[in-house]
């Protein structure tokens, strides 16, 4: 595949699809294909499945069409898919994955097992939505589309930080930034900014954290009880594995939340030593080399415990 526009050729409907839980390069990198076709391919009918996405994305064009109901048996000519490493992420949306005519997978994880006809899979790739930068016309990108691009980029690099950063990626910051967005403005209040309850949260899970292999992993979690006591849902929790990261002298950061059926969400980051991607995979997650996830069942401590004997011998390999 070396562009989006040929595989529109002679597609009359398509669905565009993302992981469960979409984040900022999920949101971005599929509002970003649902507007292109919308504007550039009119005659296309495109659909948008998600599930419902943080109030901070909802100013990029078109978030209101999103669908989260999956309730419609429509078949579709093609079915995109964006920012996911397997079947099992997609969700609910997996029906219009199996009934299409033709499916793409357009994805960055490393973990991606190329399930769908058509994979572009690029692990370097600092996010799905600068992959789709590379695959639309620069100049068929509209303000609207830039926006949604930045959004992701943004997020997935940490702000233009984390080591999947490269030249590439500042190269079309700097296409998009001359179509005229507000950059400074969409980092603040998709990124930085965050509610009074979210700040409590994360402090909240700062004080329950602990340091364990000698100072080498930081570990931390959040139960259903304090996510009621601090009016939070899952989605507020963006960020608090990023602050755990930072804590000096640690290779590795997990965080822990737990879900309503009572297993716990698994977040790790990596500073370069240890590759959390391997450790995910093992517990049937994935993700990225210095970030990635996983769903595990038990007593929060033996999960830390598990994932803090994989890193330990990691580090000592
Ligand atoms: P998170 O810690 O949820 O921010 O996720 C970090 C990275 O790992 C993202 O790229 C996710 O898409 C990926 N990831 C998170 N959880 C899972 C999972 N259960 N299965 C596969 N990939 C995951
Ligand atoms: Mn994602
Ligand atoms: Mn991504």
């Amino acid at each position: 595949m070396r562009d989006l526009a040929s595989q529109l050729a002679q597609v009359k409907t398509v669905a565009i699809v993302g992981h469960v839980r979409p984040d900022g390069d999920c949101v971005g990198s599929c509002l970003a294909t649902y507007n292109y076709i919308s504007a550039w391919f009119p005659q296309i009918q495109a659909d948008v499945y998600l599930e419902p996405i943080p109030n901070i994305f909802k100013f990029l064009k078109n978030a209101e069409k999103i669908q989260s109901s999956c309730d419609s048996d429509q078949t579709y000519d093609l079915c995109i898919v964006q920012d996911c490493g397997d079947v099992g992420r997609l969700g609910a949306a997996v029906k219009y994955f199996e009934t299409a005519k033709k499916t793409i997978c357009i994805d960055h994880h490393v973990s991606n097992d190329n399930f769908a006809d058509e994979n572009y899979i690029f692990p370097d790739t600092s996010s799905t939505s600068e992959l789709i930068f590379e695959l639309i016309e620069e100049e068929k990108i509209t303000k609207e589309i830039a926006e949604c691009i930045y959004v992701g980029m943004v997020h997935d690099t940490g702000v233009f930080q984390y080591s999947s950063t490269s030249a590439r990626t500042m190269n079309a910051a700097g296409v998009l930034m001359e179509k005229g967005i507000n950059f400074s403005q969409i980092v603040d209040d998709t990124f930085y900014t965050k509610t009074f309850a979210q700040n409590k949260i994360l402090g909240q899970a700062l004080l329950n954290s602990r340091l364990c292999q000698e100072g080498a992993v930081i570990a931390t979690a959040i139960s259903q009880e304090e996510m009621k006591r601090f009016q939070v849902l899952p989605k507020h929790l963006d960020g608090i594995v990023s602050q755990l990261r930072v804590t000096k002298g640690v290779e590795a950061a997990i965080f822990l939340y737990e879900n309503d059926d009572g297993t716990w969400k698994v977040s790790m980051r990596s500073n370069g030593k240890a590759n959390v991607a391997d450790i995910a995979i093992k517990f049937k997650g994935g993700g990225h080399v210095r970030a990635a996830g996983a769903t595990m069942e038990g007593a929060p401590e033996d999960i830390i415990g598990r994932l803090c004997a994989e890193i330990e011998r990691q580090l000592h390999d």
